[in-house]
């Protein structure tokens, strides 16, 4: 069982990926953007983090950047849609290249978070 922190903006997300991962008994916390999700990270024993690109305030890249300077070793599936080009550059790959193991396009599948979270958590 693992403490898995989920980063959306979008609550029915966050709701729903909270659901995949807490059927397979691991504890969930939220987090609506990188600003309370670097604020969680920091308070709590955080074993994943699951998060959206596209936030407001301070989005998944700026937040992963920020957590990794303290703890380079952070656990990251990053999820995006469509939105996640920002001008010509992909986020998807831009969370790759900072470390996120698996990146996930949105719409996902049920099957495609858990496998992600199985691996990652092995
Ligand atoms: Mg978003």
């Amino acid at each position: 069982m693992a403490n898995i922190l989920i980063v959306d903006d979008e609550a029915p997300i966050r709701t729903l990926l909270g659901k995949i991962v807490n059927k397979d008994g691991h504890e969930v916390m939220e987090a609506e953007d990188g600003v309370h999700a670097c604020e969680t990270y920091r308070d709590a024993e955080i074993d994943l983090i699951i998060t959206d690109l596209v936030m407001p305030r301070k989005n998944g890249i700026e937040m992963i950047m920020e957590l990794k300077k303290d703890r380079p070793g952070i656990k990251v599936i990053a999820i995006s849609g469509g939105s996640g080009f920002s001008g010509q550059i992909d986020l998807l790959s831009v969370a790759r290249l900072l470390g996120a193991k698996h990146i996930i396009k949105k719409p996902f599948t049920v099957d495609e978070i858990r496998a992600a979270v199985n691996d990652i958590l092995a």
